[in-house]
Protein backbone atom coordinates (compact mmCIF):
# COMPACT_ATOMS: atom_id res chain seq x y z
CA UNK A 1 0.00 0.00 0.00
CA UNK A 2 0.93 3.60 -0.38
CA UNK A 3 2.88 5.66 2.41
CA UNK A 4 1.82 9.35 0.56
CA UNK A 5 -0.65 10.28 -1.76
CA UNK A 6 -0.89 13.66 -3.53
CA UNK A 7 -4.58 14.87 -4.24
CA UNK A 8 -4.98 17.02 -7.48
CA UNK A 9 -7.47 18.63 -6.64
CA UNK A 10 -9.73 20.86 -4.89
CA UNK A 11 -13.14 21.38 -3.21
CA UNK A 12 -14.93 18.80 -1.50
CA UNK A 13 -13.86 15.83 -3.48
CA UNK A 14 -10.05 16.57 -2.12
CA UNK A 15 -11.60 16.89 0.83
CA UNK A 16 -13.63 13.02 0.39
CA UNK A 17 -10.07 11.40 -0.86
CA UNK A 18 -7.83 12.95 2.06
CA UNK A 19 -11.02 11.04 4.33
CA UNK A 20 -10.37 7.87 2.34
CA UNK A 21 -6.90 8.24 2.54
CA UNK A 22 -6.52 8.61 6.27
CA UNK A 23 -8.51 5.58 7.12
CA UNK A 24 -5.91 3.21 5.12
CA UNK A 25 -3.16 5.12 7.04
CA UNK A 26 -1.90 7.04 3.66
CA UNK A 27 -0.62 10.42 4.33
CA UNK A 28 -2.01 13.27 2.27
CA UNK A 29 -0.60 16.29 0.06
CA UNK A 30 -2.79 18.51 -0.98
CA UNK A 31 -2.12 20.79 -4.00
CA UNK A 32 -3.60 24.61 -3.94
CA UNK A 33 -3.83 28.04 -5.82
CA UNK A 34 -3.24 31.23 -3.55
CA UNK A 35 -6.77 31.80 -3.91
CA UNK A 36 -6.89 28.35 -2.10
CA UNK A 37 -4.64 29.31 0.96
CA UNK A 38 -7.93 28.78 3.25
CA UNK A 39 -9.66 25.79 1.96
CA UNK A 40 -10.23 23.50 3.69
CA UNK A 41 -8.34 20.58 1.73
CA UNK A 42 -5.26 22.42 1.81
CA UNK A 43 -6.07 22.78 5.73
CA UNK A 44 -6.92 18.87 6.79
CA UNK A 45 -4.55 17.19 4.50
CA UNK A 46 -0.88 16.04 6.15
CA UNK A 47 1.41 18.10 4.41
CA UNK A 48 0.19 21.20 1.34
CA UNK A 49 1.60 22.87 -1.88
CA UNK A 50 1.08 25.79 -3.17
CA UNK A 51 1.02 25.27 -6.94
CA UNK A 52 0.24 28.39 -8.63
CA UNK A 53 -2.20 31.30 -9.13
CA UNK A 54 -6.00 31.40 -8.90
CA UNK A 55 -6.28 30.72 -12.59
CA UNK A 56 -7.08 26.64 -12.96
CA UNK A 57 -4.34 26.80 -15.98
CA UNK A 58 -1.91 27.92 -14.12
CA UNK A 59 -2.80 25.36 -10.85
CA UNK A 60 -4.82 22.53 -10.74
CA UNK A 61 -4.18 22.15 -14.30
CA UNK A 62 -0.40 22.89 -14.31
CA UNK A 63 1.29 19.51 -14.41
CA UNK A 64 4.60 19.76 -14.00
CA UNK A 65 3.94 21.70 -10.79
CA UNK A 66 1.82 19.17 -9.57
CA UNK A 67 4.33 16.52 -10.35
CA UNK A 68 6.89 18.72 -8.83
CA UNK A 69 4.66 18.85 -5.69
CA UNK A 70 5.12 14.95 -5.58
CA UNK A 71 8.51 15.14 -5.85
CA UNK A 72 9.32 17.10 -3.11
CA UNK A 73 7.07 15.69 -0.85
CA UNK A 74 7.87 12.27 -2.06
CA UNK A 75 3.91 10.96 -2.69
CA UNK A 76 4.07 7.71 -4.69
CA UNK A 77 0.73 8.18 -6.02
CA UNK A 78 -1.79 10.73 -7.39
CA UNK A 79 -5.68 10.47 -6.76
CA UNK A 80 -7.21 12.67 -9.49
CA UNK A 81 -10.66 13.62 -8.37
CA UNK A 82 -13.21 14.88 -10.78
CA UNK A 83 -12.61 17.24 -13.33
CA UNK A 84 -9.05 19.24 -13.48
CA UNK A 85 -6.83 16.79 -15.04
CA UNK A 86 -8.88 13.45 -13.86
CA UNK A 87 -9.68 12.66 -17.70
CA UNK A 88 -6.57 13.92 -19.20
CA UNK A 89 -4.24 10.58 -20.93
CA UNK A 90 -1.21 12.80 -20.71
CA UNK A 91 -1.33 13.57 -17.59
CA UNK A 92 -1.57 9.96 -16.48
CA UNK A 93 1.07 9.15 -18.99
CA UNK A 94 3.00 12.13 -17.73
CA UNK A 95 2.74 10.35 -13.86
CA UNK A 96 3.13 6.43 -15.71
CA UNK A 97 6.70 8.33 -17.27
CA UNK A 98 7.93 9.61 -13.47
CA UNK A 99 7.20 6.22 -11.76
CA UNK A 100 4.21 8.00 -9.99
CA UNK A 101 0.88 5.87 -9.69
CA UNK A 102 -2.13 7.50 -11.20
CA UNK A 103 -5.31 6.48 -9.10
CA UNK A 104 -7.56 5.83 -12.25
CA UNK A 105 -6.98 3.79 -15.52
CA UNK A 106 -4.33 3.47 -17.99
CA UNK A 107 -3.55 6.34 -20.30
CA UNK A 108 -4.47 4.58 -22.82
CA UNK A 109 -8.19 3.70 -22.07
CA UNK A 110 -8.88 7.17 -20.94
CA UNK A 111 -7.65 8.20 -23.96
CA UNK A 112 -9.96 5.82 -26.46
CA UNK A 113 -12.84 6.60 -23.74
CA UNK A 114 -12.02 10.44 -23.78
CA UNK A 115 -12.96 10.83 -27.67
CA UNK A 116 -16.66 10.28 -27.39
CA UNK A 117 -17.04 9.36 -31.20
CA UNK A 118 -14.35 6.96 -31.00
CA UNK A 119 -16.06 5.50 -27.62
CA UNK A 120 -18.93 4.93 -29.37
CA UNK A 121 -17.25 2.59 -32.24
CA UNK A 122 -15.57 0.45 -29.61
CA UNK A 123 -18.69 0.12 -27.69
CA UNK A 124 -20.57 -0.68 -30.71
CA UNK A 125 -18.01 -3.71 -31.87
CA UNK A 126 -18.29 -5.13 -28.46
CA UNK A 127 -22.17 -5.73 -28.26
CA UNK A 128 -23.21 -2.75 -26.57
CA UNK A 129 -26.12 -0.96 -28.10
CA UNK A 130 -25.10 2.72 -29.14
CA UNK A 131 -27.31 5.69 -29.85
CA UNK A 132 -27.27 6.11 -33.90
CA UNK A 133 -25.50 8.83 -35.17
CA UNK A 134 -22.23 9.40 -37.23
CA UNK A 135 -19.58 6.46 -37.76
CA UNK A 136 -16.58 8.69 -35.88
CA UNK A 137 -16.67 11.94 -36.27
CA UNK A 138 -18.22 13.94 -39.00
CA UNK A 139 -15.88 15.07 -41.56
CA UNK A 140 -18.27 18.18 -43.54
CA UNK A 141 -21.43 19.65 -43.69
CA UNK A 142 -22.96 17.72 -46.18
CA UNK A 143 -21.31 14.22 -44.18
CA UNK A 144 -23.07 15.75 -41.44
CA UNK A 145 -26.40 16.50 -43.47
CA UNK A 146 -26.29 13.07 -45.20
CA UNK A 147 -26.61 11.07 -41.58
CA UNK A 148 -28.89 13.61 -40.27
CA UNK A 149 -31.22 12.36 -42.88
CA UNK A 150 -30.76 8.75 -42.41
CA UNK A 151 -31.28 8.77 -38.92
CA UNK A 152 -34.20 11.51 -38.66
CA UNK A 153 -34.40 14.41 -37.24
CA UNK A 154 -34.01 16.24 -34.60
CA UNK A 155 -30.22 15.42 -34.06
CA UNK A 156 -28.00 16.09 -31.57
CA UNK A 157 -24.19 17.71 -32.60
CA UNK A 158 -22.01 16.98 -29.89
CA UNK A 159 -18.15 17.55 -29.17
CA UNK A 160 -15.61 14.16 -29.45
CA UNK A 161 -14.13 15.99 -26.14
CA UNK A 162 -16.58 17.33 -24.41
CA UNK A 163 -17.69 16.71 -20.86
CA UNK A 164 -19.62 19.01 -18.13
CA UNK A 165 -23.02 19.12 -20.27
CA UNK A 166 -20.97 21.72 -22.94
CA UNK A 167 -20.36 20.98 -26.42
CA UNK A 168 -23.98 19.49 -27.10
CA UNK A 169 -26.42 21.82 -29.63
CA UNK A 170 -29.91 20.58 -31.34
CA UNK A 171 -30.66 20.81 -34.89
CA UNK A 172 -34.14 20.34 -36.09
CA UNK A 173 -33.63 20.77 -39.65
CA UNK A 174 -31.21 20.74 -42.05
CA UNK A 175 -31.14 24.81 -43.01
CA UNK A 176 -30.08 24.95 -39.35
CA UNK A 177 -27.44 22.19 -40.21
CA UNK A 178 -23.98 24.27 -41.47
CA UNK A 179 -24.69 27.48 -38.64
CA UNK A 180 -24.96 25.25 -35.83
CA UNK A 181 -22.21 22.45 -37.26
CA UNK A 182 -19.71 25.75 -37.19
CA UNK A 183 -20.78 27.08 -33.99
CA UNK A 184 -20.41 24.10 -32.62
CA UNK A 185 -17.10 23.27 -33.70
CA UNK A 186 -15.79 26.79 -32.49
CA UNK A 187 -17.18 25.77 -29.27
CA UNK A 188 -15.24 22.55 -29.18
CA UNK A 189 -11.80 24.15 -30.24
CA UNK A 190 -12.65 26.81 -27.26
CA UNK A 191 -13.77 24.52 -24.43
CA UNK A 192 -12.11 21.41 -25.03
CA UNK A 193 -9.08 22.38 -27.44
CA UNK A 194 -10.66 20.41 -30.02
CA UNK A 195 -13.18 20.94 -33.07
CA UNK A 196 -14.04 17.40 -33.64
CA UNK A 197 -17.90 16.79 -33.53
CA UNK A 198 -20.08 13.96 -33.86
CA UNK A 199 -23.57 13.30 -34.82
CA UNK A 200 -26.42 11.80 -32.41
CA UNK A 201 -29.95 10.93 -33.02
CA UNK A 202 -31.70 12.93 -30.06
CA UNK A 203 -33.57 10.99 -27.90
CA UNK A 204 -36.80 12.12 -26.63
CA UNK A 205 -37.90 12.48 -23.39
CA UNK A 206 -35.28 9.66 -22.47
CA UNK A 207 -34.03 8.55 -18.72
CA UNK A 208 -30.07 9.39 -18.10
CA UNK A 209 -29.33 6.49 -15.99
CA UNK A 210 -25.64 5.26 -15.71
CA UNK A 211 -23.94 2.42 -14.26
CA UNK A 212 -20.88 2.32 -11.79
CA UNK A 213 -18.10 -0.52 -12.20
CA UNK A 214 -15.11 -1.02 -10.56
CA UNK A 215 -11.97 -3.00 -12.22
CA UNK A 216 -8.54 -4.37 -10.75
CA UNK A 217 -5.50 -4.86 -12.53
CA UNK A 218 -6.52 -8.91 -12.95
CA UNK A 219 -9.44 -8.30 -15.11
CA UNK A 220 -12.24 -8.35 -12.40
CA UNK A 221 -14.61 -6.22 -13.41
CA UNK A 222 -17.76 -5.49 -11.02
CA UNK A 223 -21.10 -3.41 -10.92
CA UNK A 224 -22.21 -1.79 -8.67
CA UNK A 225 -26.25 -0.58 -9.17
CA UNK A 226 -26.91 2.39 -11.12
CA UNK A 227 -27.98 6.02 -10.57
CA UNK A 228 -30.60 7.39 -12.38
CA UNK A 229 -29.35 11.60 -13.00
CA UNK A 230 -32.65 12.68 -15.36
CA UNK A 231 -32.73 15.22 -12.61
CA UNK A 232 -30.26 17.83 -15.18
CA UNK A 233 -30.27 21.18 -16.03
CA UNK A 234 -28.28 22.28 -19.14
CA UNK A 235 -27.53 18.48 -19.38
CA UNK A 236 -25.95 19.08 -16.10
CA UNK A 237 -26.92 16.67 -13.25
CA UNK A 238 -28.92 18.52 -10.08
CA UNK A 239 -29.74 15.79 -8.18
CA UNK A 240 -29.22 12.07 -8.44
CA UNK A 241 -30.64 8.72 -6.72
CA UNK A 242 -30.45 4.93 -6.75
CA UNK A 243 -32.22 2.75 -7.49
CA UNK A 244 -33.68 4.09 -10.37
CA UNK A 245 -37.29 4.75 -10.05
CA UNK A 246 -37.86 2.75 -13.09
CA UNK A 247 -35.66 0.01 -12.82
CA UNK A 248 -36.41 -3.82 -12.28
CA UNK A 249 -33.64 -6.59 -12.14
CA UNK A 250 -33.47 -7.95 -15.41
CA UNK A 251 -32.99 -4.13 -16.62
CA UNK A 252 -30.33 -3.81 -14.22
CA UNK A 253 -28.37 -6.80 -14.72
CA UNK A 254 -28.43 -6.71 -18.40
CA UNK A 255 -27.10 -3.17 -18.15
CA UNK A 256 -25.04 -4.02 -15.53
CA UNK A 257 -23.15 -6.78 -17.94
CA UNK A 258 -23.19 -4.41 -20.71
CA UNK A 259 -21.06 -1.86 -18.91
CA UNK A 260 -18.66 -4.92 -17.71
CA UNK A 261 -18.93 -5.67 -21.22
CA UNK A 262 -17.59 -2.12 -22.12
CA UNK A 263 -15.19 -2.07 -19.39
CA UNK A 264 -13.44 -5.41 -20.11
CA UNK A 265 -13.67 -3.76 -24.40
CA UNK A 266 -10.75 -1.47 -23.26
CA UNK A 267 -8.79 -3.00 -20.88
CA UNK A 268 -10.14 -1.09 -17.80
CA UNK A 269 -8.73 -0.62 -14.29
CA UNK A 270 -9.73 1.07 -11.50
CA UNK A 271 -13.65 2.87 -10.96
CA UNK A 272 -15.91 4.16 -13.85
CA UNK A 273 -19.32 4.80 -14.98
CA UNK A 274 -20.76 3.77 -18.26
CA UNK A 275 -23.57 6.81 -19.24
CA UNK A 276 -26.63 4.96 -20.82
CA UNK A 277 -29.67 6.99 -22.14
CA UNK A 278 -33.01 5.07 -21.38
CA UNK A 279 -36.22 5.59 -23.52
CA UNK A 280 -39.99 5.35 -23.40
CA UNK A 281 -39.68 1.42 -23.78
CA UNK A 282 -36.69 1.02 -21.48
CA UNK A 283 -34.48 0.58 -23.99
CA UNK A 284 -30.87 1.28 -23.37
CA UNK A 285 -28.24 2.79 -25.13
CA UNK A 286 -24.51 3.70 -24.47
CA UNK A 287 -23.73 7.41 -24.19
CA UNK A 288 -20.29 7.98 -23.01
CA UNK A 289 -17.97 6.36 -20.07
CA UNK A 290 -16.66 8.83 -17.54
CA UNK A 291 -13.45 7.44 -16.33
CA UNK A 292 -12.78 8.59 -12.73
CA UNK A 293 -14.96 8.87 -9.62
CA UNK A 294 -18.08 10.72 -10.52
CA UNK A 295 -19.71 13.74 -8.26
CA UNK A 296 -22.78 11.31 -7.50
CA UNK A 297 -20.43 8.37 -6.22
CA UNK A 298 -21.71 8.89 -2.31
CA UNK A 299 -25.54 7.35 -3.27
CA UNK A 300 -23.90 4.28 -4.79
CA UNK A 301 -21.74 4.07 -1.49
CA UNK A 302 -25.28 3.95 0.59
CA UNK A 303 -26.95 1.21 -1.06
CA UNK A 304 -23.66 -0.66 -1.25
CA UNK A 305 -22.00 -0.41 2.08
CA UNK A 306 -18.68 0.02 -0.35
CA UNK A 307 -16.48 3.26 0.01
CA UNK A 308 -15.35 3.74 -3.33
CA UNK A 309 -12.64 5.91 -2.89
CA UNK A 310 -10.97 3.81 -0.32
CA UNK A 311 -11.63 0.71 -3.85
CA UNK A 312 -9.76 3.37 -5.89
CA UNK A 313 -6.96 3.24 -4.19
CA UNK A 314 -6.31 -0.26 -3.02
CA UNK A 315 -6.73 -1.63 -6.60
CA UNK A 316 -4.53 1.31 -7.84
CA UNK A 317 -1.65 -0.16 -5.24
CA UNK A 318 -2.20 -3.48 -6.95
CA UNK A 319 -4.54 -5.25 -4.56
CA UNK A 320 -7.44 -7.64 -5.94
CA UNK A 321 -11.17 -6.16 -5.95
CA UNK A 322 -11.90 -7.22 -2.24
CA UNK A 323 -16.13 -7.99 -3.23
CA UNK A 324 -17.08 -10.06 -7.11
CA UNK A 325 -20.67 -9.24 -8.48
CA UNK A 326 -22.23 -11.76 -5.63
CA UNK A 327 -21.38 -9.72 -2.91
CA UNK A 328 -23.22 -6.86 -4.19
CA UNK A 329 -26.89 -5.81 -2.72
CA UNK A 330 -28.66 -3.02 -3.19
CA UNK A 331 -29.58 -1.88 0.29
CA UNK A 332 -32.41 0.82 0.58
CA UNK A 333 -32.61 4.31 -1.62
CA UNK A 334 -30.11 6.84 -2.02
CA UNK A 335 -30.81 10.86 -2.97
CA UNK A 336 -27.97 13.06 -3.71
CA UNK A 337 -28.63 17.27 -3.73
CA UNK A 338 -26.08 19.00 -5.07
CA UNK A 339 -25.90 22.02 -3.41
CA UNK A 340 -23.93 25.25 -5.56
CA UNK A 341 -23.22 28.15 -4.37
CA UNK A 342 -25.57 30.19 -6.84
CA UNK A 343 -28.98 31.96 -7.51
CA UNK A 344 -31.68 30.50 -9.05
CA UNK A 345 -33.72 33.22 -9.71
CA UNK A 346 -30.91 34.96 -11.20
CA UNK A 347 -30.32 32.17 -14.26
CA UNK A 348 -28.22 30.24 -11.67
CA UNK A 349 -25.22 33.15 -11.81
CA UNK A 350 -22.58 31.46 -9.30
CA UNK A 351 -22.47 33.63 -5.91
CA UNK A 352 -19.17 33.49 -4.64
CA UNK A 353 -18.55 35.03 -1.02
CA UNK A 354 -18.28 34.65 2.95
CA UNK A 355 -20.36 32.24 4.32
CA UNK A 356 -21.62 34.37 7.78
CA UNK A 357 -23.36 31.49 8.80
CA UNK A 358 -23.79 28.09 8.23
CA UNK A 359 -25.92 25.27 9.85
CA UNK A 360 -26.01 21.62 8.60
CA UNK A 361 -28.36 19.05 8.73
CA UNK A 362 -27.61 15.45 10.49
CA UNK A 363 -28.69 12.64 11.86
CA UNK A 364 -29.59 8.78 10.96
CA UNK A 365 -29.12 8.33 7.34
CA UNK A 366 -27.73 11.65 6.29
CA UNK A 367 -24.27 12.56 4.72
CA UNK A 368 -22.48 16.02 4.07
CA UNK A 369 -19.71 16.07 1.49
CA UNK A 370 -18.49 19.42 1.63
CA UNK A 371 -15.10 21.70 1.48
CA UNK A 372 -17.15 24.62 3.66
CA UNK A 373 -17.27 26.33 7.32
CA UNK A 374 -18.53 29.41 8.89
CA UNK A 375 -16.27 32.04 7.54
CA UNK A 376 -14.84 30.42 4.61
CA UNK A 377 -14.82 32.96 1.09
CA UNK A 378 -15.65 31.04 -1.40
CA UNK A 379 -13.43 32.26 -4.68
CA UNK A 380 -14.90 33.23 -7.97
CA UNK A 381 -12.66 30.78 -9.66
CA UNK A 382 -14.12 27.46 -9.56
CA UNK A 383 -17.03 25.17 -9.54
CA UNK A 384 -19.96 26.45 -7.82
CA UNK A 385 -20.84 23.93 -5.92
CA UNK A 386 -20.32 23.82 -2.67
CA UNK A 387 -21.54 20.77 -1.24
CA UNK A 388 -23.43 17.38 -1.42
CA UNK A 389 -26.25 16.67 0.75
CA UNK A 390 -27.22 12.42 0.64
CA UNK A 391 -29.94 10.58 2.48
CA UNK A 392 -30.22 7.08 3.17
CA UNK A 393 -33.16 5.39 4.11
CA UNK A 394 -35.00 1.91 3.86
CA UNK A 395 -37.25 2.98 1.08
CA UNK A 396 -37.84 6.04 -1.50
CA UNK A 397 -40.54 7.25 0.27
CA UNK A 398 -38.85 7.94 3.55
CA UNK A 399 -35.65 9.00 2.10
CA UNK A 400 -37.64 11.76 0.15
CA UNK A 401 -39.04 12.34 3.52
CA UNK A 402 -35.70 12.68 4.93
CA UNK A 403 -34.15 14.84 2.52
CA UNK A 404 -36.49 17.28 2.36
CA UNK A 405 -36.30 17.51 6.23
CA UNK A 406 -32.51 17.83 5.75
CA UNK A 407 -32.52 20.60 3.07
CA UNK A 408 -35.19 22.78 5.49
CA UNK A 409 -32.60 22.36 7.86
CA UNK A 410 -29.54 23.33 6.01
CA UNK A 411 -28.79 27.16 6.40
CA UNK A 412 -25.89 29.27 4.71
CA UNK A 413 -25.83 32.89 5.03
CA UNK A 414 -24.12 35.56 3.24
CA UNK A 415 -24.07 33.52 -0.76
CA UNK A 416 -26.80 32.77 -2.39
CA UNK A 417 -27.47 29.01 -3.29
CA UNK A 418 -30.22 26.48 -4.84
CA UNK A 419 -31.07 24.69 -1.77
CA UNK A 420 -34.93 26.42 -2.00
CA UNK A 421 -34.85 25.20 -5.89
CA UNK A 422 -34.07 21.51 -4.46
CA UNK A 423 -36.50 21.81 -1.74
CA UNK A 424 -39.15 22.71 -4.62
CA UNK A 425 -37.80 19.58 -6.88
CA UNK A 426 -38.47 17.14 -4.17
CA UNK A 427 -41.53 18.20 -3.12
CA UNK A 428 -42.79 17.85 -6.88
CA UNK A 429 -45.88 15.31 -7.20
CA UNK A 430 -44.04 13.72 -10.33
CA UNK A 431 -41.06 13.70 -7.94
CA UNK A 432 -42.41 11.85 -5.40
CA UNK A 433 -44.29 9.64 -8.37
CA UNK A 434 -40.68 9.00 -9.70
CA UNK A 435 -42.02 10.08 -12.71
CA UNK A 436 -39.31 11.98 -14.53
CA UNK A 437 -37.36 12.59 -17.20
CA UNK A 438 -34.15 14.43 -19.06
CA UNK A 439 -36.63 16.86 -19.56
CA UNK A 440 -38.32 17.61 -17.07
CA UNK A 441 -36.39 20.61 -15.03
CA UNK A 442 -37.13 22.77 -18.42
CA UNK A 443 -40.41 22.01 -18.57
CA UNK A 444 -41.48 21.78 -15.29
CA UNK A 445 -39.48 24.77 -13.76
CA UNK A 446 -39.28 26.88 -17.04
CA UNK A 447 -36.04 26.75 -17.66
P1 LIG B 1 -20.42 13.94 -13.06
O1 LIG B 1 -21.20 15.05 -12.48
O2 LIG B 1 -21.27 12.90 -13.62
O3 LIG B 1 -19.32 13.43 -12.22
P2 LIG B 1 -19.70 15.92 -14.91
O4 LIG B 1 -19.60 15.69 -16.38
O5 LIG B 1 -20.78 16.80 -14.40
O6 LIG B 1 -19.74 14.49 -14.31
O7 LIG B 1 -18.29 16.45 -14.42
C1 LIG B 1 -17.84 16.50 -13.08
C2 LIG B 1 -17.01 17.73 -12.86
O8 LIG B 1 -15.99 17.83 -13.83
C3 LIG B 1 -17.83 18.99 -12.99
O9 LIG B 1 -17.33 19.90 -12.05
C4 LIG B 1 -17.57 19.43 -14.41
O10 LIG B 1 -17.72 20.82 -14.54
C5 LIG B 1 -16.15 18.98 -14.62
N1 LIG B 1 -15.86 18.55 -16.00
C6 LIG B 1 -16.26 17.43 -16.62
N2 LIG B 1 -15.75 17.33 -17.85
C7 LIG B 1 -15.00 18.42 -18.04
C8 LIG B 1 -14.18 18.90 -19.10
N3 LIG B 1 -14.04 18.23 -20.24
N4 LIG B 1 -13.54 20.08 -18.93
C9 LIG B 1 -13.67 20.75 -17.79
N5 LIG B 1 -14.41 20.34 -16.73
C10 LIG B 1 -15.06 19.21 -16.86
P1 LIG C 1 -21.07 15.14 -21.20
O1 LIG C 1 -19.81 14.50 -21.69
O2 LIG C 1 -21.05 16.60 -21.31
O3 LIG C 1 -21.48 14.61 -19.88
P2 LIG C 1 -23.08 13.41 -22.41
O4 LIG C 1 -22.83 12.80 -23.74
O5 LIG C 1 -22.90 12.54 -21.23
O6 LIG C 1 -22.17 14.71 -22.28
O7 LIG C 1 -24.54 14.05 -22.38
C1 LIG C 1 -24.96 14.88 -21.32
C2 LIG C 1 -26.46 14.98 -21.29
O8 LIG C 1 -26.96 15.49 -22.54
C3 LIG C 1 -27.18 13.65 -21.12
O9 LIG C 1 -27.30 13.26 -19.78
C4 LIG C 1 -28.52 13.94 -21.75
O10 LIG C 1 -29.36 14.68 -20.89
C5 LIG C 1 -28.16 14.85 -22.92
N1 LIG C 1 -27.97 14.05 -24.16
C6 LIG C 1 -26.78 13.68 -24.68
N2 LIG C 1 -26.94 12.96 -25.82
C7 LIG C 1 -28.27 12.88 -26.03
C8 LIG C 1 -29.10 12.28 -27.05
N3 LIG C 1 -28.58 11.63 -28.09
N4 LIG C 1 -30.45 12.40 -26.95
C9 LIG C 1 -31.00 13.09 -25.91
N5 LIG C 1 -30.28 13.67 -24.92
C10 LIG C 1 -28.94 13.58 -24.97
MG1 LIG D 1 -21.89 12.65 -19.43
Amino acid sequence: MFKKVLIANRGEIAVRIIRACRELGIKTVAVYSTADKNSLHAQIADESICIGPANSKDSYLNMKAIISACEITGAEAIHPGFGFLSENAHFASMCQRCGITFIGPDPHSIEMLGDKAQAKKTMEDAGVPVITGSNGAVKSVSDALEIAKKVGYPVLVKASAGGGGRGIRRINTPKEMEEQITIAQQEALNFFGDSSVYIEKLILEPKHIEVQIMADNYGNVVYLGERDCSMQRRNQKVLEETPSPIMTDKLRKKMGESAVRAAKACGYKNAGTIEFLVDKDRNYYFMEMNTRIQVEHPITEAVTGIDLVKTQILVASGEKLPFTQKDIHMNGHAIECRINAENPALNFRPSPGTIEALHTPGGFGIRIDSAVYQGYTIPPYYDSMIAKLIVHAPDRDTAIMKMKWALSEFIVDGVDTNIDFQLNIIRHKAFKEGNYNNSFLEKEFKL
